[in-house]
Order: structure tokens, then sequence, then C-alpha cells
């Protein structure tokens, strides 16, 4: 008969990431009798291009992975399941039953873009950096077929319910404010005659979203021995320091019979300002008059599956008035010789993709000009880039010299994470904390963050999560750390 021994059961964490890009995370549930199940949490495409090259291997087996668990389908978190499943990975895919629903539609559409891409990188005949070897540059990473395909191992789960994925593990989903669908992810490991192993994921994390409430983690859960895993993309931001600038800057620019551009993400961030517009419009603060187009397929697919599911929304119609869809090419050009006042809803959020190439170039040499950034821009955008440069100044844009008269702003005020109070909050709700694991943010966020979480919450362990090492962690907590070798 085997002596009980506590430390016999282990969970290795790993982060195959290192920021906020490519989300990734690798647990290997190590059993007493020494057999393993690996299961990933995402599996995010990296978009920005220091990490490109990391999008063409896995630093594991595609096929001994047994399932994989979704927290939300923002393309950095989902971006590679059509690639794992290309590569061997045939389990199952757990996510919420809408984010099952989304999965597909932006998947699809980064199919697409990947295949454009090839297409326009050939035609420029870019030389492909040969250090990677798996690359392939007549290929995207994966296409159509490959997303249909994948979206088969997709299960949508309901929340709050647990459910048992194999003989020892369960997983329990629950609703979070980040995005539609979106969930943190109690995963259950239980082994007769060991302590039971809990594993809490936060995802990308948010108390509240403006299209549906967000319960409170129910208290069962809230009082188990628990070991977390957080986001901390906002982990050194605080809550207040965010003001709210937006409804001015629209209401300022109508005044002065401006074309405001809004830049915007598809995904929640469309529907979001739209819901905003509408409520200026509501209370008289913006005029139903003024012309508001809509430019971006992809945001209207979302449009679109919000308003199917209106049903289970608290905003039951956030479509202001007076609102156009851009219907392509020639409709676009007749926006950009018109002089009257009006608003542009643009994608991609960052500029650098849809529309957003078409109307940024035009519009920034223009006095009579506001273009407001609904959300972050990363490095080597066009959105950072028209944001770096100084008023006025002349700068180079597309080949093109071009000077920057519009008036260019950036909000974060529609910030769909939990910043670093509400996150500690979090955390004090837990009675019986083990071991935070520091995940999602930059490097030196992450640090600053993991030093706040010692000094406000004291758990028996804070540790930070990266590509470099694996945080082993057992029923009472953190074992021990060790470096990460594929
Ligand atoms: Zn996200
Ligand atoms: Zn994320």
């Amino acid at each position: 008969m085997r002596k009980k021994n506590k430390a016999d059961m282990y969970l290795d964490v790993t982060a195959l990431h290192e920021e906020v890009t490519g989300s990734c995370i690798l647990c290997t549930v190590r059993y007493p009798d020494r057999s393993k199940t690996q299961f990933i949490v995402d599996c995010g495409l990296f978009q920005e291009e220091k990490y490109q090259a990391q999008n063409y291997n896995f630093p594991f087996e595609p096929k001994d992975i047994a399932f994989a668990l979704i927290t939300h389908t923002h393309i950095d978190h989902i971006g590679r399941i059509p690639k794992l499943c290309k590569e061997g990975f045939n389990g199952k895919i757990y996510t919420s039953t809408l984010a099952g629903e989304l999965m597909p539609i932006a998947l699809t559409n980064t199919a697409e873009i990947l295949s454009s891409s090839i297409q326009k990188n050939s035609k420029k005949k870019v030389i492909i950096d040969s250090s990677v070897p798996i690359f392939d540059s007549t290929k995207p990473l994966y296409d159509v077929d490959d997303v249909q395909n994948a979206m088969s191992q997709v299960v949508g789960l309901e929340y709050n319910t647990s459910f048992k994925v194999d003989e020892h593990i369960s997983v329990r989903l629950f609703k979070n404010g980040h995005t539609l669908g979106a969930c943190s992810i109690l995963v259950t490991i239980k082994y007769r005659g060991q302590e039971p192993i809990y594993a809490f994921f936060t995802g990308d994390y948010n108390t509240h979203n403006t299209f549906f409430n967000v319960e409170s983690i129910p208290q069962d859960v809230l009082d188990l021995p628990i070991n977390l895993v957080t986001e901390s993309t906002y982990g050194n931001t605080k809550k207040d320091i965010i003001k709210p600038v937006f409804d001015n800057l629209v209401i300022e620019s109508m005044k002065n019979d401006e074309t405001l551009i809004i830049l915007v993400f598809a995904f929640g961030r469309m529907q979001e300002i739209k819901n905003r517009l509408k409520m200026l419009q509501d209370t008289g603060k913006l005029s139903k008059d003024i012309r508001i187009f809509s430019d971006g397929n992809l945001a209207h697919s979302y449009d679109d599956f919000y308003k199917l599911n209106a049903e289970h929304l608290n905003v039951k119609n956030f479509m202001p008035a007076n609102v156009e869809i851009v219907q392509g090419y020639e409709h676009r050009n007749t926006i950009l010789t018109d002089r009257k006042p009006k608003i542009i809803l643009t994608t991609s959020g960052m500029g650098n993709y849809g529309p957003a190439q078409i109307y940024l170039p035009n519009y920034i040499s223009r006095p009579k000009c506001t273009i407001i950034f609904g959300g972050y821009t990363a490095e080597n955008t066009l959105g950072r880039k028209l944001q770096d440069v100084t008023p006025g100044e002349l700068f180079e844009l597309n080949g093109v010299m071009t000077y920057k008269r519009a008036k260019v702003y950036t909000t974060t005020e529609f910030s769909s994470h939990a910043k670093q109070d509400e996150l500690l909050d979090l955390m004090r709700k837990f009675s019986n904390l083990k071991t935070v694991l520091v995940n999602h943010g930059d490097a030196d966020v992450k640090k600053i963050f993991a030093k706040k979480i010692t000094e406000e919450i004291n758990p028996k362990h804070v540790a930070i999560l990266g590509p470099n090492h694996t945080m082993r962690v057992g029923a009472y907590g953190l074992l021990k750390s060790y470096p990460f070798n594929p």
C-alpha cells in the first residue's frame, strides 16, 4: 500500500509567452503512478513583429496535448488553434458556449488576413528571415479549411457548471467581463489518496461589461485552496488614473464642424462605442442629423452577433441613429471628398489593417479633423506612429511626406482589463490563496505587480510566469520552479 504523500501529485505551469501576446499556458499534471496529462490554456497568435517567428513552432508536441481550455476569443488567445489542430492535436477545445460560437468569426477572418499578407509579401518580394526554419512563404500559417476542421473539436460549456474532462480533471467556467463569452476557469485535479489540486485561471479579466452582468465568483470556489494564475496587463495602473475624455472629444469635434475618426477593435469596442454615441444622441449631446459611417466587415459581423444575442444582453439596441454601413471602395471615396461634419467608425483599432489604412493617411493632414484611438496601440503600428509624431510636423507616411494637422488622441477608458486595485480586490476574496502566478503583462509590470501582491495580499507564494521556467504547484501551493526545456 502506497503511503499517502502530499507531494505526489503536481501541476507544472509554464507560460509560453513573455508578455501580452501569443497567450498560451502549458500545464502538465503529474500523477503518483508517473503518468501525466498535458493541457493548454489558450493558444494565441503572436501579433507583435518581434515575436512573429514563434508562430511557426510549438515548444511541445501538439498530439500529446489531451485538451485545450479557451478563456476568450481574442486572436492573441486563440489565433494558433487551427495550426495546433493541423499539427496533430485532436483533443477537445473547451470554452463557453458563446465563445464557441464567436471563435469561427475571429479565426476565419484571421485565416483570410494571413493568406492576404502572404500574397502581399510575395508581390513585394520580401526576403523572409532564413533563421525561421519552418517558415514557408508560399503558404499561410493556416487557411479557412483548417479553421473549419479545428472548429469540429470545440465544445461549448455552460457557465458555473462543473464538467468532467477525464477521470481526474474537471473544469468550471465563470463569466468574466473582458469580452462577450469570456470566462475564468477553475481546474480541479483529483486522484485517489491525494489532496486535490485547484488552479484558477483568471484569463484576461474584467469585473464588468456594458453588455452583460458579471456575477461574483461563488463562495464555495473562493474558499478552496487556490493556485491562482492572474493576468496583469494593468498590474501597475490604478483605476482612478484613467480619466474619461471620449464624450467631450466627440462633442467638441462636432461643435467645430469636423470629421471625427474613431479607430475601433471589431469585437466589443465597435459595439461599445456605437452604444456610447447612441447615449450621446439620446441625451441631446450629439445631433441625430450628424452622419455616422461604420466601416469594417468583421466589426459588422460582430454587430450582427450582438444583435442576434440581444435577448441575453443588457443593452438590446446599441445602434445610434443615422449610421451608414460603408459599402466598399466607391462609397469610401465619396466620404473622403465630403467636407461636412461627420463621424467615421473604422477598424482596425491600431490602424494598421482594414479601412483605417485608407482614412488615416487621407485625414492626418487635415486640420478640421480629430482622430481618436479607442484603445491601446502597439509599437510599429500606424496608430502608434501617428500619435508619436509631433503636431504640425512634416513626416513620412507610406513613402509620402505629410503634415500632421489632425488632432490625435488615445483613450483607455474603454479598456476591457481590470486595473491593479480591481485585481487585488479579486484576490482578497479568496480565503485560502496558496499561490499567485503572475501572467500576461509587460515584464516590468509583472514584477511591480508581483511585489504589490506580496505586500497587500501576502499569499504563501507569489511567482512570475514566463517561457523560461516552469512553476510546479501542488495542493499546498508552489513547490519549486525549474528551467523550461522543451
Ligand atoms: Zn483579451
Ligand atoms: Zn490577452
